[in-house]
């Protein structure tokens, strides 16, 4: 009966990251998982996450299906900037991490959308079609990266998301692009903002990564629902149409909040997923979602949320979180000065710009399948295939051991 089964594609990333670990070479580099690396490559705990844990209290029962409410109200909160967000409007769950809120979102979309189509940026992280194709959405690319200026092609994406339909979605990475590291201006959020007819999915997993500060990473989403605007979520406040000013839909729209990255919680698996609701029917997609949530794994892991209930709840512990975040961030930033300016110093002739000027983890490096597969076979330094380097991977070691191939790897 399951002859015919074909091998399935493997996650082309974590491939690469397995050869790396494979590699006996003890000068390797890894520059390919999307997860932070001090300056001595050692993965980090964060001092806060160390701290909350001393803090929490531990039982194995199960939490809701929708997940820890306190958890769930703090992590809106850190997205959408106000307290007691309107429950007519907004429902937030929490998810395992940003690939299941992804999923679950993907799956709502599936049985809601009216066409079941959703639109990704050219290019994108690549699990984002192995999530989508499988909840049976048809997935089709709109204009994002240009080769030529190693920017965003903003007319070219505008012009594709005025073409998208009514009734088909688009996701939209918040900030930190994976995997080219250019992130739409303000300017340019508000004319997507203003074009927009296909429903917004919102993929935030690299917020605080980006400038530093989550403030101005969630600004897109801020600015989408209006909060910017004084008040406007507050569960009493204005009336309907006012808090999505900007936002002519009157159907949903969703998030999908990862805490992988910025609290370093990668293998606790939390994170939320949100949907906003326009006509106010947040209560009736949220229980779909529960529904949704019963069927696939029925509760969600509770320590990873634990840790973030904490930290996101105590003053003390969240101004030690953003601090540390924000001097991650800023290390990234110092890597990419070091390794254009170390590029120029060694003699290339390439216009290195790029590096500085995208954000985030990650940089669109431009190098070719046949540059990228030198640098593993020659020299032990690990990418994936498109060229993306994991900045946090660069560092100060790695960026001065040499121009020569290590001994033993040339062929
Ligand atoms: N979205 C993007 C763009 C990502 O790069 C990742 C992880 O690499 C995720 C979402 C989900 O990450 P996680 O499931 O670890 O939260």
């Amino acid at each position: 009966m399951f002859d015919n089964i074909e091998i399935a594609e493997n996650d082309p990333v974590f491939c690469v990251f397995e050869n790396f670990k494979a590699d006996q070479n003890p000068r390797k580099i890894n520059l390919s998982v999307g997860a932070y690396r001090d300056e001595f490559e050692n993965p980090v705990i964060f001092k806060a996450v160390k701290l909350a844990e001393k803090l929490i209290s531990e039982n194995k029962e199960y939490t809701q299906i929708t997940g820890i409410s306190q958890f769930n109200n703090l992590a809106a909160e850190l997205i959408f900037g106000q307290k007691n967000i309107n429950t007519n409007h907004f429902f937030t769950c929490q998810t395992v991490s940003g690939a299941g809120a992804l999923f679950l979102g993907a799956q709502f979309l599936a049985k809601f959308l009216p066409h079941k189509i959703i639109y990704y940026s050219q290019p994108t992280w690549v699990n984002h079609h192995f999530i989508f194709e499988q909840a049976g959405l048809e997935m089709r690319s709109y204009r994002y990266y240009d080769e030529k200026t190693r920017g965003i092609d903003e007319d070219g994406f505008l012009e594709d998301v005025r073409a998208m339909p009514e009734g088909s979605a688009i996701l939209l990475q918040v900030c930190g692009h994976n995997p080219t590291g250019l992130d739409p201006s303000e300017e340019l959020w508000t004319k997507i903002f203003e074009h927009l007819k296909a429903l917004p999915f919102f993929d935030m997993a690299y917020h605080g990564f980006a400038s530093g500060d989550i403030e101005k990473d969630t600004f897109p989403i801020r600015q989408f629902v209006g909060t910017t605007r004084k008040d406007a979520l507050v569960a009493q406040s204005r009336p309907v149409p006012e808090i999505f000013r900007i936002f002519r839909i009157s159907g949903f729209s969703g998030l999908a909040q990862s805490f992988a990255k910025n609290m370093g919680l990668y293998a606790e698996r939390v994170g939320t997923l949100s949907v906003i609701s326009a006509a106010g029917n947040a209560k009736a997609a949220g229980s779909q979602i529960r529904q949704l949530v019963s069927a696939t794994y029925l509760n969600p892991p509770c320590h990873g949320a634990k840790i973030v209930k904490t930290i996101l709840g105590d003053c003390d512990l969240k101004k030690i979180w953003l601090d540390e975040l924000h001097d991650m961030s800023n290390r990234i930033k110092e890597m990419r000065i070091a390794l254009k300016a170390n590029l120029e110093k060694r003699g290339s002739k390439k216009c290195w710009s790029h590096i500085i000027k995208q954000t985030g983890m990650f940089c669109y490096s431009g190098l070719n399948l046949g540059q990228v597969q030198e640098l593993r076979e020659k020299y032990s330094i690990y990418m994936p295939n498109d060229g993306r380097i994991n900045m946090s991977g660069v560092n100060p070691k790695g960026l001065f051991r040499g121009p020569r191939p290590i001994a033993g790897k040339q062929k």
